[in-house]
């Protein structure tokens, strides 16, 4: 079996060899970006660089970027858990061209590292374009031999990306895998394309304009290429499993977690399982990067990735702590690739350790309001906003927490009343400092708070910076 530790390697080996700079992934959290909260795709760090901003010694290059989706426009907690290929932390396999090779280079490097170097079988790769693009059409044609049928022609935003409002977009074209007519799920472009057959693995971005604020669409002089490929999802394509959580690394860590609670990883358990070997995850990682818990920003997307992984050892019945416990795991399956995962050891233990029994403290008794306040509730129903705001206010339940936490028993939860109560609560604080006299610095105080969100931050969550690819 080719682990997942080797994929990477053969991935960055291969664009190596190819000519292209080795580049070590940044830190999750961006340092040439304030709008963004957390790198959402191996090419965030190389913006400035696609724009022109900033140049390098090298024209191309390939990374494995660790990026965090949990938050602004692309949100994947929610998926966590319950689809096959979604993690709130993954690791994007990239290669990039900074005004150097274009469509037709970008084309070939792929196809023959995924049918020659790796070896999957051509007859299992379909392609989409953008619409328009007969250029990507005609490549894949020629290059692929692909018949027309596994080249879709796509008209939405899927297949076009840009930077922002203005500045470099293009179209892309993204590559499935189909595990099977065993799993349910059409190609892409098509009614069902949301299950889990046909899995994405790699989405080419071709930049070849450049978008002037509220002007015309000009043509790129050099135009650029950024690529990003799901390295869990292509594991488990190689590892002839369908599941990202069937893969070498979730395995190890899956089981680790099914020794400590002495508890089976398949069947009704299965899923707390797999939540909490992503959010181990993405909570390691973020504090490795220098992110702490908090009650807003970057730290309180932390706080809930970490809540929501607590509650499900709760779910398990784990008499303990048992996160923190988990890192050695983690640290062997991944420590080599990511050295700053080792260095940080003892403080990811330390917080994961403090947060939970913090958090286990409130945790029964909100678990019990919360049965209590569902006790009359059924499939379909929807718990008062009202209730879940008391949840996050008194018992420190992030909403999605308590939202994950009805998921199984199909009730939902009324977003619109909990932002009333957490409105109406703000309302009241800032009234009440109001009459303490100082109502001038109060409201510059009290702006600060709204823009950058005093508990749920929303302030990073810009769609125009966003670094999907
Ligand atoms: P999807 O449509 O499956 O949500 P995407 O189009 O949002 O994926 P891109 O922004 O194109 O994904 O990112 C490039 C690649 O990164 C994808 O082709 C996929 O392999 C991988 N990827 C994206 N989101 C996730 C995630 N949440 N977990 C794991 N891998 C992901
Ligand atoms: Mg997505
Ligand atoms: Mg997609
Ligand atoms: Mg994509």
């Amino acid at each position: 079996m080719t682990s997942t530790n080797d994929i990477r390697r053969s991935f960055l080996d291969y664009f190596a060899g190819e000519g292209h700079e080795r580049v070590a992934s940044s830190p999750l959290v961006p340092h040439n970006d304030p709008t963004l909260m957390f790198v959402n795709a191996g090419m965030v760090p190389f913006k400035n660089v696609f724009t022109g901003l900033e140049h390098r010694a090298y024209s191309t290059a390939t990374s494995s970027q660790k990026c965090v989706r949990a938050g602004g426009k692309h949100n994947d907690l929610d998926n966590v858990g319950y689809t096959a290929r979604h993690h709130t932390f993954f690791e994007m396999l990239g290669n990039f061209s900074f005004g150097d090779y274009f469509k037709e280079r970008a084309i070939t490097l792929a196809w023959a590292l995924l049918t020659k170097d790796w070896g999957l079988d051509p007859n299992r790769l379909t392609v989409t374009v953008y619409h328009t693009d007969d250029e990507a059409f005609d490549l894949w044609k020629k290059i692929a031999g692909l018949p027309d049928h596994r080249i879709i022609r796509i008209p939405t935003s899927d297949n076009f990306w840009a930077m922002g409002d203005s500045g470099p977009c293009g179209p892309c074209s993204e590559i499935f895998y189909d595990h099977g007519d065993h799993i349910p799920g059409g190609p892409p472009g098509s009614p069902d394309e949301d299950g889990d057959r046909f899995v994405e693995i790699w989405n080419l971005v071709f930049m070849q304009y450049d978008q002037i604020a509220g002007g015309p669409r000009l043509d790129l002089p050099k135009p650029s290429i950024d690529t990003g490929m799901g390295l869990e999802r292509v594991a488990a394509v190689m590892q002839g499993v369908h599941d990202n959580y069937d893969t070498d690394t979730f395995r190890a860590l899956i089981a680790e977690s099914g020794n400590l609670t002495k508890t089976l990883t398949t069947g009704a358990t299965q899923a707390s399982h797999r939540v909490i070997a992503d959010h181990l995850r993405a909570s390691s990682f973020l504090i490795g990067d220098g992110v702490l818990p908090a009650s807003e920003g970057r730290g309180y997307v932390l706080r809930r990735i970490m809540r929501r992984a607590m509650r499900h050892a709760q779910l398990l019945g784990a008499a303990e702590p048992l996160m923190y416990r988990l890192v050695p795991s983690l640290v062997a399956e991944m420590g080599s690739a990511y050295p700053e995962l080792v260095r940080a050891q003892p403080l990811i233990e330390a917080t994961l350790l403090q947060e939970e029994t913090r958090f286990r403290q409130t945790l029964n008794n909100g678990l019990k309001l919360l049965d209590e306040a569902t006790a009359t509730l059924g499939e379909g129903d929807t718990l008062p906003g009202e209730t879940a705001f008391k949840l996050y206010d008194t018992y420190g339940f992030p909403y999605d927490l308590t939202e994950d936490a009805l998921r199984g028993r199909n009730i939902g939860v009324d977003k619109t009343g909990f932002d009333e109560a957490m409105g109406r609560q703000k309302a009241a604080a800032r009234a009440a400092w109001k009459g303490s006299g100082d109502a001038a610095s109060a409201d510059i105080w009290f702006d600060i708070v709204d823009t950058l969100g005093g508990t749920e931050f929303t302030g990073y969550s810009s769609d125009a910076s966003d670094g999907q690819i």
